[in-house]
């Protein structure tokens, strides 16, 4: 099993080392290598993706990413931007499925900003369509008219086959948890997302046992704070999903808990944290390796089919965070404040115990 290991910048080497430590523990045999990406690949290659990180990330099986970015690039040409090396690799690994959990640890229920009675417990898997949409139809582009007045243009558009391997995705998903889809959209006003909702219906009946309901994302966006435990799985197109995951990270209180995998279609997979590259923090060993290490345990779970693993480590994050361990970010009075690598060492020392 091949893992192209890619810490980036800002925090990204310190919790990746952690989730390295902890995939180790494990004595699968991993072979995993590392290089750089963003503005590491920009210092190595003068390129945020250069052709031997890309070259790597191929040829493996499956890719553990940090984070990428920091301020001082921000006056780079736009191409040879951090971000730019992420959106590439995405593109070129065809990764079309987005994964984000929303997981509230009990232990973490007052790190929430709802109320505890409305997060406890909740466990959903948002699924965002993350290739097309919005945010890559042709024409798009800003032009002058004729009065000389500019207009800016992006066209929403989905094809069948896209909607339709993005449903699976979800469908598949909501098989292996508590058999629920919920699918999102704005079908009363936008023609591509009416027929998201013909494709996703159909999709249903190969799936009976799955029960299929749609909401608009207007309704979805407001039922998240409402009544977020309704849901199960949520599928949704790229800018639905951007916004909704986003939403529903925040109801577990910390980004420093969020995992996230982007698979292409045999499932091969990139893990990363749903949060950035916190230049603020970094180089100072006190950021939360969590989001990263339930990456890791993603990848398992996905790419290469290991549950059992996969549950071992969600089990010693469990346990290290009802052991009382705790990173700044997600400190409470009460508990033990630890620095990103002790945190890791608490993991650790769970999945051995
Ligand atoms: P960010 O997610 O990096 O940080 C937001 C806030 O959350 C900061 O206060 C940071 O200290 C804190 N934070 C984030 N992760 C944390 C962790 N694991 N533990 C403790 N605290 C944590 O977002 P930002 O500040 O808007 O962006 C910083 C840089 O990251 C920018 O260059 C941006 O482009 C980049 N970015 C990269 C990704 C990615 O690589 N996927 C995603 C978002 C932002």
């Amino acid at each position: 099993m091949k893992i192209a290991v890619l810490p980036g910048d800002g925090i990204g080497p310190e919790i990746v080392a952690q989730a390295v430590n902890v995939l180790t523990g494990l004595n699968l045999n991993l072979e995993m290598t590392e290089a750089p990406i963003g503005g590491a690949g920009y210092e190595a290659a003068g390129d945020p993706l250069p052709d031997a990180t890309l070259k790597l990330a191929k040829e493996a099986d499956a890719v553990l990413l940090g984070a990428v970015g920091d301020w001082k690039y921000d006056k780079l040409e736009r191409h040879l931007r951090p971000e730019r090396g992420l959106l590439r690799i995405r593109k070129e690994l065809n990764l079309f499925a987005n994964l984000r959990p929303a997981l509230l640890y009990p232990e973490l229920a007052s790190a929430s900003t709802l109320k505890p009675e409305v997060v406890s417990g909740l466990d959903i898997m948002i699924v965002r369509e993350l290739t097309g949409d919005i945010y890559f139809g042709q024409p798009r582009g800003i032009s002058t008219l004729e009065n000389g007045e500019r207009e800016g243009i992006n066209t929403m558009r989905y094809s069948e086959s896209e909607i339709k391997r993005i449903g699976r995705v979800a469908f598949e998903i909501a098989m292996k948890r508590n058999k629920k889809v919920c699918s999102v959209d704005k079908a009363n006003v936008l023609e591509t997302t009416e027929l998201w909702r013909q494709v996703m219906i159909e999709l249903s009946k190969e799936y009976p046992e799955v029960e299929l309901s749609h909401m608009y994302v207007d309704n979805a966006a407001m039922q998240l704070i409402r009544a977020p435990k309704q849901f199960d799985v949520m599928v949704t197109g790229n800018i639905f999903g951007d916004i909704l995951s986003d939403e529903a990270s925040m109801l577990t209180g910390s980004i420093g808990m969020l995992p996230s995998a982007s698979l292409d279609a045999n499932n091969k997979g990139m893990y990363e944290p749903s949060h950035g590259s916190a230049p603020d923090i970094a180089g100072k060993n006190i950021a939360n390796p969590l989001a990263t290490i339930l990456s890791a345990a993603m990848m398992l779970r996905y790419t290469f089919n290991d549950e059992a693993n996969a549950t071992r480590i969600e089990s010693a994050v469990k346990k290290a965070l009802a052991d009382g361990y705790r990173t700044a970010d997600i400190y409470t009075e009460g508990t033990k404040k630890v620095t990103c690598s002790e945190m890791g060492e608490a993991v650790l020392s769970a999945l051995k115990s």
